[in-house]
């Protein structure tokens, strides 16, 4: 007998008849004589159309206000799974974040799990209970209820195997596994059979969208091995775990991310400390930079360009305008990051010239260039992304 945690987000649930189907799923794993922990997320667009909905009250609602609120789409979810599986036959019950054990720190809107008390869930398993935890969710020490921010169930499930050793955890979607490049825009793309942690936490941080990146870091450091697959086609998926023997690829993945904004700093003073101040300024506000570059000085003066989140572009200009003299800063947010990840290109001389070379020759220009031990991303017009993917995974992912 095995303990499984399974992990369903919002489309999984959607519905009732989408209830029911994860409910069969879940009932299936039971009947196998498995303990089974399920996590899940708010039905559909839940989350969404709540914020919506405070937005229409009050767009500055206080952080706390906002969590009371949230943390109601993942209860309506988790008692509709409960019920679902009750009327299967099977013994079941659903519990809340807090009463799952989970504690928090106080960020709220993106708390972090301090602990996970497990002797409730403990309590429910040995009872042979189905248990059906809310996704997304904790309390904090002031007995408030916190979310972990957007895509947080993923952490939670991650959380819940860690510290009840779970045999397996399997994160329940509605694609089949983790793609070479997303498949509804990109007509090669092949579902990898396996990929490694540091390869899907780029993926992920990279935009693509079937796990949260941190739920990638808690799995890898407590060595969970994830299974990601469909809760609607019932094939193997994708498995995330440590090296092993994998498929040789240089390239496991190609993503887009248009979220970006592209501010420059032009004929800036060169003197020491003005990339510190720059700097610190920005992290002072939470605004987190990505790329960086910096020119050569001449005449005494120099280029400093950034990449932020499309939405911190703006404000980084506001911050910087209030503090340079004497220089130019603009922001473009037509821009896309496209990047290439791969642990094969650590050891493989020329990745990077076969990507540039996939880009001029669909006439792409490039603005920056970036790249670490796995990845190399690009920056280029928003206008040239879904291009640039295609290109670049022709270059790289074998047609068959
Ligand atoms: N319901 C939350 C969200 O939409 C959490 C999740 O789906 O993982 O972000
Ligand atoms: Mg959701």
């Amino acid at each position: 007998m095995a303990l499984i945690v399974q992990k369903f987000g919002g489309s999984s649930v959607a519905d009732a008849e989408r209830v029911k189907n994860v409910a069969r799923i879940v009932t299936e794993t039971y009947k196998q004589g498995n303990d089974v922990v399920v996590v899940v997320s708010a039905q559909g667009d839940t989350t969404d159309d709540l914020i919506a909905k405070a937005n229409e009250i009050n767009p500055k609602a206080a952080k706390r206000e906002m969590d009371q609120l949230l943390t109601a789409g993942e209860q309506i979810s988790i008692s509709l799974l409960a019920m679902a599986i009750e009327g299967m036959g099977y013994p079941v019950i659903s519990l809340l974040g807090w009463q799952a054990g989970f504690n928090t720190n106080s960020i709220y809107n993106a708390a972090r799990i301090k602990n996970i008390k497990p002797n409730r869930l403990q309590a429910e398993l040995a009872k042979h209970n189905i248990v059906v935890v809310a996704g997304f969710q904790g309390i904090n020490r002031y007995d408030d209820l916190t979310t972990l921010g957007r895509g947080g169930s993923d952490t939670s499930a991650v959380a819940i195997a860690a510290v009840l050793k779970a045999d397996k955890c399997q994160i329940f979607t509605d694609v089949e596994g983790v793609y070479t490049a997303d498949p509804r825009k990109v007509e090669n793309a092949k579902k990898l059979k396996e990929i490694t942690y540091d390869e899907m936490l780029e993926l992920a941080t990279l935009g693509a969208q079937v796990l949260n990146n941190r739920s990638v870091e808690m799995a890898k450091k407590y060595g969970v091995e994830l299974e990601v697959l469909s809760s609607l086609n019932p094939v193997p998926g994708t498995i995330v775990k440590e090296v092993a023997k994998m498929e040789k690829m240089l390239i496991r993945g190609v993503t887009k991310d248009k979220d970006v904004a592209l501010v420059s700093i032009l004929n800036l003073q060169d003197t020491p400390g003005v990339a510190f101040k720059i700097f610190s300024k920005l992290s002072s506000k939470n605004i987190n930079v990505d790329i960086i570059l910096q020119s050569f000085g001449r005449d005494g003066t120099k280029d400093i360009v950034f990449t932020v989140s499309k939405e911190n572009g703006p404000l980084a200009v506001e911050l910087l305008d209030g503090m340079l003299d004497d220089c130019k800063i603009v922001c473009n947010t037509e821009v896309a990051k496209v990047s290439i990840v791969g642990a094969g290109m650590e050891s493989h001389p020329g990745t990077a010239s076969k990507m540039f070379e996939a880009l001029y020759e669909s006439n792409i220009n490039i603005q920056m260039i970036s790249t670490s031990e796995i990845k190399i991303s690009v920056v280029i017009d928003a206008d040239d992304a879904d291009r640039a993917v295609a290109a670049v995974h022709r270059a790289f992912i074998p047609n068959d």
